[in-house]
Parts: structure tokens; sequence; C-alpha cells
């Protein structure tokens, strides 16, 4: 038998099978899809199983595997199919592609061991006539069990049990046992309201692929995820919800939990690699048939797939930008729902991005909306405090009127969400009095300052301009770089308004396991009056008896250097001012800005998501942006500033010769420059249509894969540069 295995080293030159012979004793336990251990040139390595030949005529040039790491399979056909569209859609290696798939425990790599985790238990053995006192008394625990567990013992030491055993009168046991267990919660179960009925008709009814769900905050989206899910299941099959990050997890798992009880797992980044291990284990033993997670989830292993929900479809998470394979989680759950018969992809947002919105309206998409409130109550009034106007009457970062908005709130009992915008945070430069910023005249992108030249440059095109210290605007010497942390705020909080009591949430505070779920928890019981956060705390939540949300800052994320930093920005400042009266009270919102005029602030004082839209577009179509135009990021990088370059400007010239129907910007310096020691140059591609891209870009990687001095990694449509 040989065998074809795709090694761990993610190589574009040995990224295919290479071929085995395997011995004879291992004939019987060899399947597609699970590791092997090979000898690859002088090394040992790990590689997954890609295909079985039982070839007559056996090359006895072929080297033999030495050993099987698998007993079960761990990337099914589905997975290995899927694996190979996405290296085709991000032209990154394939072993990549199965990697990005697989818990750490399960990834091919010599050495990385994960343990699964036993409870242990005794029985009885072959008692002797003549017992000793404290023997008597452990076997007495026995009169009513078969089993006892090493927990109901622990007072008898270990020494003692090793005799007992070593005597066979009590017999060693031990069964699996997962490290996660789920918290208890009560059942419930709502009506569905008559526009979420006919959303989730709509939605059984039809024959459609995707499926774009536009409903305001509030609306009760997670209540139709929820009835599709359930009418899912009941058919046999089952379905893998993606939500953006870890601050959703929690609240998801128990609205579905309530419903569904423990056939839920839920994968996300907070949890231990063990833990990761044993819910992707339960999930491909088929113990589960809903399984909730972040972006890596959709490759859950689970089988018999009806349904893939993305929860808050927008969000920037879903899109893998920061390593390779550079995938597109939407994408490739419509990739993945395709390989499964009947499948359905959900897309729900109450701000879609403009990518999706546009597929929606060109019927790419089928789109279906809940244009209003589950409690028929209005969305919150959102009042704009004029920051140039204000600053006189400022305390620290707060307005008066803010201030006092939080006083009353708290003495009503109600609570507030504060948050502090810190999206783009210290790489933009901006005037502290006026709240000017700088901008590339070309791409109408902002600036990004580079300390170590002391200039302003702009990521798309190279332009650059000396930096100044006085604004340009209004000629004041305010021209700042460093922002305001949580930590900051929370101390100015606590002097105006002494009596409040405080929970921060930022990455800081949430990077300890469950931290996050606990500060939710604690704030929803209203041990808190006030939540204050970065961008984490605008996702999503749903606490009843929120009735303010105040925004301190909501101008950094229009100063992101990115065409969508407009968008960032509506869909950030819409989706934390959901967050205020979601129950029985009315909610308002207090938003402080230095631009009033922009047109994403005035499009979310109205939850005019449609103006927004139409406007954005005008300026996308101008500027030739997605959704008009696509995007591909070339990243050059080497340690050598000049031969990056030069190679850089190389790759440009001749792809301008080949893709003629294709605007090439750069190179530029992209924002981290140097990071390690290590240069970096981008080139972007903007293109409607461009036949033969693929294969000019496949060339490209090509020339490069044994370079040493540069590297050039590709990112399809990238959200971040
Ligand atoms: P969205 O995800 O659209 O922001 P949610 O699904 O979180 O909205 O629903 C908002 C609130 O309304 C939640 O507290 C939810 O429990 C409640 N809710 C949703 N659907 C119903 C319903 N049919 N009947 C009663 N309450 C509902
Ligand atoms: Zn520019």
């Amino acid at each position: 038998m040989i065998v074809g295995v795709l090694v761990e080293l993610s190589n574009k030159n040995i990224d295919k099978e290479f071929f085995y012979l395997v011995p004879d004793e291992l004939v019987s336990n060899i399947k597609v899809g699970i590791r092997v251990v090979v000898p690859f040139g002088t090394q040992k390595l790990e590689g997954f199983v890609l295909e079985i030949k039982n070839d007559k005529e056996i090359d006895i040039e072929l080297k033999e595997i030495f050993s099987i790491v698998d007993s079960e399979v761990i990337l099914s056909n589905e997975l290995l199919k899927l694996g190979k569209v996405m290296q085709e859609k991000t032209l990154s290696t394939l072993i990549s592609c199965y990697q990005v798939m697989l818990p750490k425990a399960l990834k091919a790599k010599n050495g990385v061991i994960i343990n699964k985790k036993y409870d242990i238990y005794y029985k009885l053995g072959n008692i002797p006539e003549h017992l000793s006192k404290g023997q008597e008394k452990i076997i007495k625990l026995f009169e009513n069990k078969n089993v006892v567990s090493r927990e109901e013992i622990v007072s008898i030491s270990s020494s003692i049990l090793r005799t007992l055993e070593s005597k066979n009168i009590l017999v060693k046991d031990k069964v699996e046992h997962y490290r996660l267990d789920y918290d208890k919660v009560t059942k419930r179960e709502y009506i569905l309201t008559k526009e979420q009925r006919s959303v989730v008709d709509e939605i059984e009814n039809s024959k459609d692929l995707v499926y774009l769900l536009h409903g305001v905050t509030g609306s009760g989206k997670t209540e139709v995820y929820i009835e599709l899910i359930c009418n899912i299941i009941s058919k046999g099959k089952t379905a893998i919800v993606l939500v953006p990050e870890i601050s959703l997890t929690p609240q998801m798992v128990k609205r579905f939990t309530e419903r569904f009880g423990n056939r839920i797992a839920a994968l996300h980044s907070a949890l231990s690699e063990g833990e990761k291990y044993d819910e992707w284990r339960r999930i491909m033993r088929g113990e589960v048939e809903i399984v909730i997670g972040a972006r890596s989830a959709l490759f859950a292993p689970i089988s018999n797939l009806g349904l893939i929900v993305i929860d808050e479809e927008h969000s920037d998470t879903y899109k893998q930008d920061d390593s390779s394979p550079r995938y597109n989680a939407i994408e490739m759950s419509i990739e993945r729902a395709k390989l499964n018969k009947n499948c359905k992809v959900v897309l729900g947002s109450a701000t879609p991005s403009l990518d999706s919105y546009a597929r929606g309206k060109k019927d790419v998409y089928h789109l279906v909306s809940l244009p209003n409130r589950v409690n028929k109550k209005p969305l919150p009034n959102i009042e704009i405090i004029d920051m140039n106007k204000n600053l006189k009457n400022m305390r620290g970062h707060f307005s008066n009127i803010l201030i006092e908005k939080i006083k009353s709130k708290i003495d009503l009992g109600e609570q507030v969400i504060l948050l502090l915008n810190r999206r783009g945070y210290s790489s933009f430069i901006s005037c502290k009095d006026c709240g000017y910023v700088f901008k590339c005249p070309n791409c109408d992108i902002t600036l990004t300052y580079h300390k170590s030249t002391n200039n302003l440059r702009c990521h798309y095109c190279g332009y650059a301009e000396g930096m100044v210290d006085i604004c340009p605007n209004c000629n004041n010497h305010s021209i700042d770089t460093i922002g305001v942390g949580t930590e900051k705020i929370e101390e100015e909080l606590k002097l105006f308004i002494p009596k409040a009591r405080i929970v921060r949430m930022d990455f800081d505070t949430t990077t300890k396991k469950g931290s996050h779920k606990k500060i939710v928890k604690e704030f929803s019981e209203h041990r808190y009056d006030i939540l204050l956060g970065t961008q984490i705390v605008a996702k999503g939540l749903d606490f009843e008896n929120v009735t303010l949300v105040g925004v301190i800052n909501a101008d950094t994320s229009l100063n992101i250097p990115d065409f969508r930093s407009s968008e960032t920005t509506f869909s950030l400042l819409s989706q934390v001012a959901g967050r205020s009266g979601r129950k029985d009270k009315e909610g308002e919102v207090i938003l402080q800005t230095f631009n009033k005029e922009h047109y994403a602030i005035r499009y979310v004082k109205y939850h005019d998501y449609l103006g927004f839209y139409n406007m954005e577009m005008q300026i996308r179509r101008e500027l030739k942006y997605p959704p008009f135009y696509f995007l591909t990021y070339i990243r050059v990088s080497g340690k050598d500033n000049n031969i990056c370059y030069k190679e850089s400007l190389k790759i440009k010239k001749s792809l301008e010769k080949y893709l003629d129907k294709t605007i090439i910007l750069g190179p530029s310096s992209s924002s981290l420059f140097k990071v390690n020691n290590v240069y970096r140059y981008g080139i972007i591609l903007k293109y409607k249509k461009q036949d033969n891209l693929i294969p000019v870009l496949e060339k490209m990687i090509d020339v490069y894969k044994s370079n040493r001095k540069v590297i050039v990694d590709l990112n399809f449509n990238p959200r971040h540069f």
C-alpha cells in the first residue's frame, strides 16, 4: 500500500503530496485524513494522509512511514475538499489551509502533545478473607455502589490505594472527562413576533444559498437564528453559528443553552488548548448538534450540516488578515455550505458591510429584514455633543451634559455603557483643539505618522509629507499622537461621580480566562452601574437595564488609515447605540464628537442605514474602492531595506505588463514599516475584472518561493492593511 502525505512544513517548494510505503503491520489502521510520521530528508515529520493507493507496481525506491498518529480521522472528506478550495482562493500553501482548521493538539507538528483528561474510578476486585480495619472502611464505601470515584476517597492516601491495587482488592478504571462544564440554565422559549415569523418562513421556504438578515439592534435576530436551528435539528441536521469574537460568546452560548441544553460546543480564543481539543472531540463524535464560535469554528468537524449562521457579519474579525491563509470566513462558509446538500448560510447584522448589502441588492444574497425592535419601542434617541463648541464646558474628557445624564440614570437605578473609541488610536496625528486630521491628497486616506523618519505617509500610494507641530486649521500648537486609555477615563469618572460602581472591559482586563464572562454576568446582575470599555462593549451585548449609552470620542475611528473608516465608524456607533433601551425601558444615547457634520455621524443620529449606504456607495464608486473594485494587497518583506524596495519595484513593473485592466498602487511602506528589523512594502491592486489575475499572481509567488532575501505574501480583499 502506498499513501500520499502532505507534511507539516509550510513551504511552497514542498507543498505537495509525497508518497510512502505503508509497512504491513500498519496497513489495517491507515485511513485518509489521519496523521502519520514520516522520514523526510534527514528529518522526522508529521503529515496528513491525503490519498491511499493500492498499486500493484510498488516502487521500491519509496521510504516507509514510521508510525500512525491518529486512530480517528481528523480531516474528513468534506474538510479536505474545503481546504483545497481555500488554497485556490488565497493562494497559500495547502498545508497551512489544513493546519488552520485544527486545534493545536491536532495540527501536524512533531512533538506537540496535549493529553486527554480522565476521571479515575475504582471497582471492587477480589476481597480477601481477612481485612485490616482501614481496608474494611474502604470496602464499606462500595455498599450501595459499583464504582467509587477518586474524589469520593480523597482522604485515603495514594500509598494505601496503591497497596490495595497491587493486591487486586481495588481495580482502577478511567473514563474520559471533558474539561468544560456548561452552566446549568433554565429552559426558555419565546413565541416569535409576526416579523420574526415571516423572516423564518421566508428563509425556510426559499431555495437560495445565502441570506442577509438586516435587522435593527434589538430586533430579535438571535431568536430568528434559534428558530431556524431548531427546525434544522428536528430534521436530523446540524448547525454552526459564528460570532465575531469572545465578547459575544458568553451571552450567545447562554441563550442557546436555554433552548438546546448541552448539545452545544463552544470554540473560542479564551479556551485553553486542552479545552479546545475536548470540544473538538465532542463535535467529531456527534455528541453535539450546534457549534458556536469565532472565525475558525467554521471548520468544526461536524457532519450533516444544514445551516451556517454568521452573526454581526460586518465584523472585520471574519477576515484572517494577520497570517496565512488569509481567508474570509464568510466566503469559506458559503463554500462549505455548497459541500452539504441543501445547506444554507444566514448572515445577520444591524449594519451589514457595504459589500454584503450590495450583494443583497443585486440578489446575489437573498435579503430579508427586521425593521423594528421586539419591544415595539423606537430606537434610542441620539444626542450629538459638539466638542468644538463644548470644550469650555468640559470636565476631563466628559461634557457636563454627559456627566449629569450618567448621574441621573444611576439615581433611577438604571445602567450605563460608555464607549471609549480606540480604533485606529495613535497611528494618526490630530489637533487636540479642533480635531483636524491630516489626509492624503490622492486617496482621501488618513496619513500615518512614522516616528523613525518624522513624517506622515499614505499607506496606499506612498505619498509623504513632513511632520509639523502647528495645526494648519486652527494654528494652535496642539498636534498630538497620544491617546487616552480606559484607566484614565475611569479615574475621571470616580472623581466626578464618586458613588458610581464602574467595571472596565477592554483587551487588557479580559485577557485572563473567564474574566470576560464574569464581567458580563456581574454587570447583568447590576453589581455595577457603568460598563466602560473599548469597542468590545459595542457588539451584541444584551442588558435589559441599560438605558444610556455614552460615546466619549466618536471620531478616532474616522481617522483609521483605511478607506472603510466611515463604514467602521457608522457601524461601531450604531452598534453601541443599539445597546440602549432593549427591553421595557426606553433608551438614549449621548455622542461626543469633533465631527458633527460628518455624514457617518449624521446618519448614525437618524439610525439611517440606507442613507449611509447610498452616500458611502457614491464615494466608493468615485474613488474606485470596494464593492465596485476588488483590492488585493501584495506585501514584500525582507531584512535588507534596499533589496526589498528594489524587488517591490520589479514586481510592480512586471505586474503592469501582464495586468492590463488593473490599477497598481505603490510600492509604499506599510503601516508597520519595520517590525523586528524586517522591512515591509505594499503594492495594492485594484480591479473590476482581470481574468488572468490568478495565474499571474501564482507565477509571481512561484518566482519568489525560493528567494531567500524577500518574502512575498498575498492578501485578497484585506480588511486591514
Ligand atoms: P438583536 O440580536 O437583533 O440585537 P436580540 O435577539 O438580542 O436582538 O433580541 C433583543 C431582546 O429581545 C433580547 O433580550 C431577546 O431576549 C428579546 N426577544 C427576542 N425575541 C423575542 C420574542 N419573540 N419575544 C420576547 N422577547 C424577545
Ligand atoms: Zn495616497
